[in-house]
């Protein structure tokens, strides 16, 4: 089976296709514990979307629905309130946007739909889904996202816009200043949901929320959704349809996962140069936990040579731009970042994942190596870990229960 959307193609042999991890569907009932009631749908015909989306969704590269859009779209566009879970690269975020293309009313030039996501990436790249794949409906989308400049977004906004898909922060500045109207929203999605309603955004979610009219349909999206998130979505959401993943079948069989263990830190530089050749087979990204030592393992890579670029949320945005499309590209293909780049980021090309450091909670650590096999196709994540990680790294693995082993010297084969 060929497949290939949004560029890239891959071949998938057929019987490897059941265990994709929700990619392909058909005997995977067993992975979701769903609401009752909720049927898959095998094919985007059959879910009752208007003719002109249905050809931008084919035009855009899909042909059948993976496994969380087959149970998902169809109470979304009733207009239930839902949570959905699937694992990562399985096509979500696609989902958010077809979705919206379907429920939006052209005809109309007001704001129906908010997304909110957590890093301006994330919430362009969105965007830009949802224009390719509602560009025969016409439809109007903006991202209303910081480092941007006001004027444009107060510009279009005024012009008119159907969906907007922006970050916390904008998003609330413009519906305080009331050039984002928010009187005819009536879907709210929160992609990266449990990291939206955690420490960091709740408050500013609670406070856009506010603003929306009573009568608003919620939908919650995440690969990870632990149970303190799912306990308060009662506040806000109503008899929500639930589509989950147990924790034991939320790692991609696609994704190997290794660990390389390092005795000190200074030897975590060495490895990766070994790995340097490794890592440009295709595209590879490198996490550190902090901006500072994203620049200096940028810069200590540059002074030996190695081409790498780097990207960090204290970066201008017009920079941050400019590394993310030459990364997309392929222009780039090594990129050293922080976890600004951890959620959502869909660049089909990126197969290899090393963790310099090891992330800080286990939820990271899904969203991270899930920036690479991303749709069924294959990746390898690699662990750098210092004798005192050991345990964080066990820990993760009897978490998901999955397996993470010694990286073997013929690491390249599997890329
Ligand atoms: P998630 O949000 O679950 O991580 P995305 O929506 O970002 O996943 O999709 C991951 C990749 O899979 C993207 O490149 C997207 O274009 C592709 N994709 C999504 N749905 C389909 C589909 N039904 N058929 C083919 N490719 C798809
Ligand atoms: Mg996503």
């Amino acid at each position: 089976m060929a497949m290939t959307a949004g560029g890239g193609s891959v071949v998938v042999p057929a019987n490897r296709a059941g265990r994709r991890g929700g990619v392909v569907d058909e005997d995977e009932k067993l992975v979701f514990e769903t609401s009752k009631g909720v049927e898959p749908i095998l094919s985007f015909d059959e879910m009752g979307i208007k003719d002109d989306l249905l050809r931008g969704i084919y035009n855009y590269g899909f042909e059948k629905p993976s496994a969380i859009q087959q149970r998902a779209v169809l109470p979304i566009i009733q207009g239930r309130d839902v949570i959905a879970q699937a694992q990562s690269g399985t096509g979500k975020t696609s989902m958010i946007a077809l979705t919206v293309c379907q429920v939006v009313d052209t005809a109309s030039r007001e704001v129906q739909v908010l997304i909110v996501s957590p890093t301006r990436e994330l919430a362009s790249q969105t965007e830009k889904v949802i224009l390719a794949i509602g560009n025969f409906i016409n439809i109007q989308a903006h991202a209303c996202i910081g480092g941007k400049s006001v004027g444009e977004d107060i510009r279009k906004l005024e012009y008119g816009v159907h969906v907007v898909s922006g970050t916390p922060g904008r998003v609330c500045d413009m519906i305080k200043r009331r050039t984002l109207r928010t009187r005819a929203i009536k879907l709210l999605v929160l992609d990266e949901s449990d990291e939206m309603l955690s420490r960091g955004f709740k408050d500013q979610i609670y406070d856009v929320y506010r603003y929306l009219p009573p009568e608003l349909q919620v939908v919650l999206i995440s690969a990870t959704l632990p149970n303190e998130i799912l306990e308060i979505t009662s506040k806000f959401m109503t008899d929500p349809v639930r589509i989950l993943v147990k924790r034991d079948e939320l790692t991609l069989e696609g994704i190997k996962q290794f660990f390389v263990a390092v005795e000190r830190e200074e030897w975590k530089f060495d490895t990766l140069c070994d790995l340097y050749d490794t890592l440009t087979i295709t595209q590879a990204v490198i996490f550190c936990n902090t901006k500072r030592k994203v620049d200096w393992l940028t810069e200590k890579m540059r002074s030996n040579n190695f081409t790498v670029s780097a990207m960090h949320g204290d970066m201008p945005q017009k920079e941050r731009d400019a590394i993310m499309a030459e990364f997309r590209a392929g222009e780039t293909r090594v990129l050293i970042t922080t976890d600004v780049w951890a959620r959502g980021l869909d660049v089909q090309q990126v197969s290899l994942v090393i963790n310099y450091d090891l992330p800080n909670n286990r939820e990271l650590y899904i969203h991270r190596i899930g920036r690479s096999g991303r749709f069924g196709r294959k990746g390898v994540a690699i662990n750098f870990v210092k004798s005192d990680d050991i345990k964080i790294l066990r820990d993760i693995e009897q978490y998901y229960s999955t397996q993470i082993d010694e990286m073997p010297m013929n690491v390249a084969d599997l890329i």
